[in-house]
């Protein structure tokens, strides 16, 4: 069979892109690793145009905060599924500095659309610490990466494009404008491997710094309408059960879930939250972060065919869309990278190697 895709993976960044593939017309054929962690099935899946412990805008929050938005609710409708959940996000202030700052940040057009409200100390939220009151964000909410993928994997059947096993990237018979794969032949092939990258040797060269994180999903006495963002977050999934993360771990790079992240987060969590809870479970992941944590996509410096799609690091579910988006008119209509995702910034790296 002939395709014009490839796709090895289909954790986030492998579902969206065989989706938009597809969808725009492509023959598609994408190889899952069935048996192997994904980073997205750990991910909490929120989407926050502000980022950091100093609550800076997020890098290029401008395009991609709008593109999101029509991008998961046309797969909705596709797909016939509800993946984005919009929802304000409450973030505390520490410091009356804070205050004053923030305060004066709601008149300034760079952030205002963001911001929904400054609460004062009077008026403040009783389910959590806030004695100087916080401000509500607007833009925020996640997506249900494991309805997502989900609900992908049943289009990808429908369309045929479903192999549930591992590419073999040792088996993979490269030509100059083509590559195959056993009985299937595809012009390109997108490695959308996440934290798995070091384990193909056409592209390990590029600089993955993989990140582990642990989340609790706790029972709380009384649900929340709103994300919490305060060291930690609170994110109300379904009803009284609401995920708390994320810890950050560069050593331990494995994925099983650890005693220490769980009492680093419930110490956070009990200064936090005033209402009771109840710890119900625990997971880990890693996260495909990157050395200067700009995604890696692009083409194979030497092999036309090869294309790679990764380093969504801690941002997956806003970064995707978009750049899914500007990775297609990239390859077909020869459209330029965005500089900063471009793997040609780490070419050096390549020809110092080979
Ligand atoms: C604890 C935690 C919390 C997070 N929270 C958020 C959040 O709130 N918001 C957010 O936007 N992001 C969050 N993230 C980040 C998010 O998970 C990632 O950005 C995103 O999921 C990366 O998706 P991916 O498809 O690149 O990688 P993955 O989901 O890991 O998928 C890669 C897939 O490729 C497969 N694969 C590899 N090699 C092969 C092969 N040879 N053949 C076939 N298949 C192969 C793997 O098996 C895997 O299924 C979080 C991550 C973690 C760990």
């Amino acid at each position: 069979m002939h395709y014009d895709y490839l796709v090895v993976g289909r954790g986030l960044a492998g579902s969206l892109l065989s989706y938009f593939l597809i969808r725009n017309g492509r023959r598609v054929i994408v190889y899952d690793h069935t048996e192997q962690p994904k980073a997205s099935n750990a991910a909490a899946g929120i989407f926050n145009p502000f980022t950091g412990r100093k609550l800076v805008k997020t890098w290029m929050a401008d395009d991609l905060f709008p593109f999101l938005v029509d991008f998961y609710h046309k797969l909705e409708q596709d797909l016939e599924i509800k993946v984005m959940h919009k929802m304000p996000m409450y973030r505390p202030f520490l410091t009356l500095q804070e205050q004053n700052d923030w305060g004066a940040k709601i008149h300034d057009l760079a952030y205002s659309q963001y911001i929904d409200s400054i609460v004062g100390p009077e008026e403040r939220i009783s389910e959590v610490a806030n004695p100087l009151g916080g401000m509500m964000l607007q833009q925020c909410g996640f997506v249900d990466i494991g309805a997502l993928i989900e609900g992908v994997k049943r289009y990808l059947i429908q369309n045929n494009s479903l192999q549930q096993q591992p590419l073999s990237i040792k088996d993979l018979e490269l030509e100059q404008d083509y590559v195959v794969y056993g009985q299937h032949r595809a012009a390109r092939i997108v490695f959308c491997e996440g934290p798995w990258l070091e384990m193909n040797h056409y592209f390990n060269w590029l600089p993955l710094r993989p990140v582990k994180g642990e989340i609790l999903e706790v029972e709380l006495r009384d649900p929340l309408s709103f994300i919490v963002n305060r060291g930690i977050f609170i994110l109300p999934v379904n009803g009284r059960i609401s995920l708390v993360g994320a810890t950050f771990d560069h050593q331990n790079l494995d994925w099983s879930i650890t005693e220490a992240a769980r009492d680093q987060l419930e110490v956070k969590l009990k200064k936090l939250l005033k209402i009771p809870y109840k710890i119900i479970g625990q997971r880990a992941g890693i996260r495909p972060a990157s050395a200067d944590r700009r995604p890696l996509i692009g083409i194979h410096p030497e092999f036309e065919p090869l294309a790679v799609f990764n380093g969504l690091g801690t941002k997956g579910v806003s970064l995707a869309p978009y750049l899914i988006y500007r990775f297609f008119e990239f390859i077909e209509k020869g459209e330029p990278l965005i500089p900063e995702v471009s793997i040609s910034r780490y070419f050096s790296l390549y020809y110092s190697k080979n």
